[in-house]
């Protein structure tokens, strides 16, 4: 019997859902599993969801998650799946590396290169050896832990999940609460670790210490290469299903955005609109599914979720981090940073949190065919025209992206970020975004996706012995 199955949203998680169900199908004749016929749905007229890229003065400049780190096994596999290459993310301006500058809104007070042997020198100088070494000997212990992802199997909940990765202790506790218990100064927490959080998740030191060790190691402070997609990284995504919908048994409906999850007690009902292209007609349909998956986070899906079995365990919203994403193409102004004409700005500035500024970093991010530097500053708010004229000497006409929720706000605290399940009704309903409760990254949502697969394939197992 062929299972049907729903994967809603072509993002990281939706896709991987896609692949690993895929390569399933391609050994089941050899196998006692059933195949699966996989519809995925995905609203954008593109896959790859936050992982985003738009075109700036004639370059493609990533909007949305940007930084793939090398330990990033499953995204590894799907460039690997596509032969799709690496490309190197960051500017030098110097020649030489990329440079990081860490910025309080008076002054440049340290400036590093994106190399292991330059943060070493700069932070045992900056911060003293107890920090340092606790600190290090942390990082690597708990991105060690979160490596053990890749075999412990599926797990139905984020609960189970952190204990078997023994990571409780850290999903579950503040950054600034975990380094303080671990003699990390707090010199430490608030001029270094929390201007790169803020960077990374709009967010400060109040985040979970793990969520925190994932941004430290996408500043590249746990070692590995840092990477970007060749040609954007979500063109990945469109790439793997083009591939899976040519060899396998995956369709794709772009333009189609799922209104509905009807959950019976032997089907479920997925009610789709499809939207015509020039035309404000939409298409509605219903369609039968053995399973569905919710691959992307609820709180931006707008999907109505009805439940007749009583059985489903309820999703738990979250509150969302907005992002609002600047691109200019100017020069920035070294006085406004305290800089003399002739010192180097560093190619990205990391600011310092809760100092009243508007924004949490400007990095270089391309270069347009004149050779001007196109640069992409993250903030919550929309950027004013006076604070522009401050911090270039000249720009041109910006471009804005906003995100509405880039991500959970990701405190420790479950009360503001509490946890669902990732298997709300078993073999019937799964939810890939649960994860994104403890990190969100593009990987993150890789493994939520390779889980949920799993977690899927299990219960084929079991119903067919
Ligand atoms: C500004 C920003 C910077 C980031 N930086 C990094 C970084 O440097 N490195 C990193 O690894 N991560 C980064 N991230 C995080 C990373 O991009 C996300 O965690 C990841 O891409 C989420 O993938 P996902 O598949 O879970 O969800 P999404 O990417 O959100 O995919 C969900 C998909 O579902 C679709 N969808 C939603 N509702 C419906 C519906 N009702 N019907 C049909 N389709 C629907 C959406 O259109 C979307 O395509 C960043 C994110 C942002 C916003």
């Amino acid at each position: 019997m062929v299972k049907r199955i729903a994967v809603i949203g072509a993002g990281s998680a939706g896709t991987s859902v896609a692949y690993c169900l895929s390569e399933l199908n391609s050994s089941a004749e050899n196998s006692r599993h059933d195949s699966f016929k996989v519809v995925v749905y995905e609203e954008e007229a593109y896959s790859g969801g936050r992982a985003h890229s738009i075109n700036f003065e004639g370059v493609e400049i990533e909007v949305g998650g940007s930084i793939i780190h090398s330990s990033n096994r499953h995204i590894c596999e799907l460039m690997d799946f596509v032969g799709i290459k690496r490309i190197t993310p960051g500017l030098n301006v110097d020649g030489d590396d990329e440079t990081l500058g860490f910025w309080n809104g008076r002054k440049i007070y340290l400036v590093c290169k994106n190399k292991m042997t330059s943060f070493i020198s700069k932070l045992l100088l900056a911060f003293g050896p107890v920090t340092c070494a606790s600190f290090a000997h942390y990082a690597t212990k708990a991105l060690k832990k979160w490596k053990n992802v890749y075999d412990i199997g599926a797990v139905a909940t984020i609960e189970r999940l952190v204990k078997q990765l023994k990571i409780r202790h850290l999903v579950c506790k503040s950054m600034y609460d975990y380094y303080k218990k671990h003699a990390v100064s707090k010199k430490f927490s608030k001029n270094f670790a929390e201007p790169i959080i803020n960077n990374m998740y709009n967010q400060n030191g109040y985040i979970n210490s793990f969520a925190a060790q994932v941004s430290l190691a996408g500043a590249g402070l746990a070692g590995g290469e840092l990477f970007s997609i060749d040609g954007g990284n979500g063109q990945l995504f469109g790439k793997v299903l083009e591939k899976l919908q040519k060899n396998h048994k995956v369709t794709v409906n772009y333009n189609t955005k799922v209104a509905e999850i009807i959950i019976n007690k032997s089907k479920i009902t997925v009610v789709s609109e499809l939207n015509m292209q020039n035309d404000d007609k939409k298409v509605v349909k219903r369609e039968i599914f053995d399973t569905v998956v919710l691959a992307s986070a609820i709180e931006l899906s707008d999907i109505k979720i009805t439940d007749n079995t009583g059985n489903v365990s309820p999703i738990k919203k979250r509150k969302m981090q907005p992002v609002f994403v600047t691109l200019v193409s100017g020069t920035l102004s070294n006085g406004h940073f305290g800089l003399a004409p002739e010192e180097i700005m560093p190619s990205t500035v990391f600011v310092k949190s809760n100092i009243g500024l508007q924004y949490n970093s400007i990095g270089i991010t391309g270069v347009d065919k004149d050779g001007n530097r196109l640069y992409k500053i993250f903030s919550e708010r929309k950027l004013n025209d006076e604070l522009l004229a401050q911090l270039f000497s000249s720009y041109k006409k910006p471009k804005e992206f906003v995100w509405k929720g880039a991500f959970p706000r990701l405190e420790a605290d479950i009360t503001i970020n509490p946890w669902s399940d990732f298997e709300l009704l078993p073999n019937r309903l799964y939810y890939t975004s649960a994860i994104e409760s403890i990190a969100s990254t593009i990987e993150v949502s890789a493994v939520a996706g390779w889980n949920v697969a799993d977690l899927i394939k299990e219960h084929e197992g079991s119903s067919n012995e």
